[in-house]
């Protein structure tokens, strides 16, 4: 019983690293095109007066294409530009085309493209020394959506030294305060309609469930536990996701949204 028990675990730990070896790879292709590209890219965007300063579904599409299609050839995926448009359009602009089945892979270099393109408008909206108002509508601005990106946040940190709480993007790594022990989604602060669900094989992250809105979003307390890429944390956590699912289902009226 217990050796089949270990067995399952050392195949469940295998496939996460071979998931990771991958997923490294194609972060390192991305850190390349970024180095070689990044300053060139980031001259020639341009981004709104106001929050979200640019929206993924405007990103220039022939500098996503570009990256995107670097990663397929990486993994000896061969499509056509044609193609790849058609996958943005139901993936990004949410156009509703019938029968179309997206492979899960052309997908996840879709989101590490996306991820990749939007860091450095991140970045570019940090450094713009000339115009602070645009520091100033981050810190002050109140919506749920990234001030940068508009994707919708999944992530907080609790920071050194005091715990002071972010809501870090998972798209851009724009990271924005926000007040402790509430729901980013709805701002409930009633603590007995928070639940906080952990497992001590992710020391240090918890997911935060919220009955008065029936979603959830993980938390990671970066005081104790050090993170250099967030997105693979996420990713290597999910079966807290599960978790936080079904504590949902059992806890939250069927009115409710749970997304
Ligand atoms: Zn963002
Ligand atoms: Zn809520």
């Amino acid at each position: 019983m217990d050796l089949e028990k270990n067995l399952q675990i050392t195949a469940e730990d295998n496939l996460i690293e071979e998931a990771y070896q991958k997923y490294k790879s194609l972060k390192k292709l991305v850190n390349e095109w970024q180095e070689l590209n990044g300053a060139s890219f980031t001259e020639k965007v341009e981004l709104s007066d106001k929050p979200p300063y640019l929206l993924v579904r405007n990103f220039p599409l022939d500098t996503v294409l570009n990256l995107w299609q670097k990663l397929n050839l990486h993994t000896n995926i061969k499509i056509s530009d044609a193609e790849l448009i058609k996958i943005w359009g139901v993936a990004v602009i949410n156009e509703n085309l019938a029968n179309t089945e997206i492979d899960q892979e052309l997908l996840m270099h879709l989101q590490m493209t996306i991820s990749g393109l939007a860091q450095l408008v991140n970045e570019k909206v940090n450094n713009e020394d000339s115009n602070n108002i645009r520091k100033a509508l981050v810190n002050d601005y109140r919506e749920i959506n990234c001030p940068v990106c508009g994707e919708i946040p999944a992530i907080t940190a609790l920071k050194p030294p005091n715990g002071n709480r972010v809501i870090h993007c998972l798209v851009c790594n724009n990271e924005r305060n926000y007040r402790r022990n509430s729901c980013i989604y709805c701002d409930n602060s009633d603590t007995k309609k928070l639940m906080y669900l952990n497992n001590e094989i992710y020391p240090g992250i918890e997911v935060v469930a919220c009955k008065e809105c029936g979603q959830f979003f993980k938390e990671i307390d970066a005081r104790h536990l050090v993170v250099d890429d967030y997105t693979w944390e996420d990713i290597r956590t999910l079966p807290l996701n599960f978790a936080a699912e079904l504590w949902l289902k059992e806890n939250v009226s069927h009115s409710k949204k749970v997304h």
